[in-house]
């Protein structure tokens, strides 16, 4: 299935949530949601009541559209998640979030998971000193990304790199160096997105 290019507020609008899809733009009063929480479409005022599957279908769409996957990403990191020792709702929750793209959104390099696969895929960091080109990449404890020196000039990255952002406590920024290295290995506790990741255990559990 291909990429959704469509409106990103349309998504939350369809989620009846945020989903910080567009960076700042989301913390302002100009998010689409502050101005119009109804779902897209003719029969957007009225929602109906959803079955239980229905409602673990909607889960998932939800954290698919937070992390910005296609289905068939989605689903490969959940198998990988299941063959993992632990929890595998605990499991697939780290998994997505030690994503290069995401990471790098965790790190503030960028101010959207969205803009973070665009930078990935221009060239603009290094991983460990080597290439960073695959947003899909799963990082891990020790890992230190850096933005390239020729990248550090750009007035994009300035303009991201001026913004303060709070970050969670499993990375370690210094902007001074343009780098970011993962500390400890993400828990549910710092994930500050609201997933209900074991209905999606159920969903795949069928
Ligand atoms: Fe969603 Fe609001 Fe961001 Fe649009 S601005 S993507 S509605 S959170």
């Amino acid at each position: 299935m291909a990429r959704y290019t469509g409106p990103s507020c349309r998504l939350c609008r369809r989620e009846g949530q945020k989903l910080f899809l567009k960076g700042e733009r989301c913390y302002s009063d100009k998010c689409a949601l502050n101005r119009k929480a109804t779902a897209p479409g003719m029969h957007g005022t009225g929602r109906t009541k959803l079955s239980n599957y229905g409602i673990q279908l909607r889960e998932k769409q939800k954290v698919k559209r937070f992390y910005g996957l296609l289905e068939k990403q989605f689903k490969s990191i959940f198998e990988e998640a299941e063959k993992v020792k632990g929890v595998t709702g605990e499991n697939f929750l780290r998994l997505l979030e030690l994503r290069l793209d995401n990471v790098i959104f965790r790190l503030g390099f960028a101010s959207s998971r969205k803009e973070a696969r665009q930078l990935v895929n221009h060239g603009h960091f290094l991983l460990n000193d080597g290439k960073a080109t695959i947003p899909s990449m799963t990082l891990k404890v020790g890992d230190v990304l850096t933005i390239k020196e020729k990248s550090r000039k750009s007035e994009k990255i300035k303009s991201i790199l001026e913004a303060s952002v709070s970050t969670p406590s499993w990375v370690k920024v210094d902007k001074e160096k343009f780098a970011g290295e993962i500390v400890a290995e993400p828990t549910k506790a710092d994930i500050d997105l609201p997933i209900a990741e074991h209905l999606i255990v159920e969903l795949y559990s069928k």
